[in-house]
């Protein structure tokens, strides 16, 4: 079993199918996950993106400048973070979001130092604001703090159950990758994560999974060694 994780949460993920905005009944099966996963005895640092609110490269910033429009990009993964926060402390569980973008009134200022020491302590942390960069992704985020926390394994809960040659809902020919490494990701080009995140993790030797949040409990299997998804291997 992993002992730390970083687990990447997608914006869209939250929107539970709906498109725009948070389920409200989903988001608290994903804090059951999690909960289950941290009373297993692991460690837990989430990246949540913003997708469901807001992208800086979407149809809506069409007219607006990137900067702008990413500022708003990560401003929703705070909304998604706070959410997810409040679900988890439902649970009776200690959950800290730290944010890239300083905002005292709503979230800790992200200090790798006082991650460390809050996942030491079992606390779980929610790292929010992405990078704090534009231009950037929350993938990017992920591979980052997961190196930063020295997590085992980056794993990465999609609506799609691994990494396929193709995309399995539009081509019935393609097949799933067991497994595969990030310079074939590169090579062949998949978008499974932007390149920006897949050569960060490929350079600094961290593994990561790609697999399906919309299993019930496929989060606890990951996290307990179970063969699911995709795993990359540096
Ligand atoms: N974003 C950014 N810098 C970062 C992370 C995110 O500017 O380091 C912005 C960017 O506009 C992005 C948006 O935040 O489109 C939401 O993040 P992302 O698209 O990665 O969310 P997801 O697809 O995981 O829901």
């Amino acid at each position: 079993m992993y002992k730390r994780v970083l687990l990447k949460l997608s914006g869209e993920a939250l929107a539970a199918g709906k498109g725009f905005g948070i389920d409200a009944v989903f988001i608290h099966k994903i804090a059951a996950e999690i909960a289950a996963v941290h009373a297993a005895g692991c460690e837990i640092a989430i990246v949540v993106g913003g997708g469901n609110f807001f992208r800086g490269v979407a149809q809506q910033a069409i007219d607006m400048d990137r900067v702008a429009a990413d500022h708003m990009g990560m401003l929703s993964t705070v909304i998604n973070a706070i959410a997810l926060q409040d679900a988890i402390e439902k649970l009776g569980l200690f959950c800290r979001v730290m944010s890239a973008i300083e905002m005292h009134q709503v979230a800790e200022p992200y200090i790798r130092r006082r991650a460390m020491r809050h996942l030491e302590k079992r606390r779980i942390v929610i790292f929010a604001a992405g990078t704090g960069n534009p231009y950037f992704s929350t993938d990017t985020a992920a591979s980052l703090r997961a190196m930063e926390i020295k997590a085992d394994v980056l794993l990465k809960a999609t609506s799609v159950d691994g990494i396929y040659s193709a995309d399995p809902k539009l081509d019935p020919t393609a097949t799933k990758y067991e497994e595969i490494s990030y310079m074939d990701i590169l090579k062949l080009n998949l978008r499974v994560m932007d390149q920006t995140a897949v050569s960060l993790l490929k350079d600094n030797n961290l593994p990561s999974i790609v697999f399906s949040m919309k299993v019930p409990g496929n989060i606890v299997r990951v996290v307990n060694g179970e063969k699911l998804g995709s795993l990359i291997i540096p």
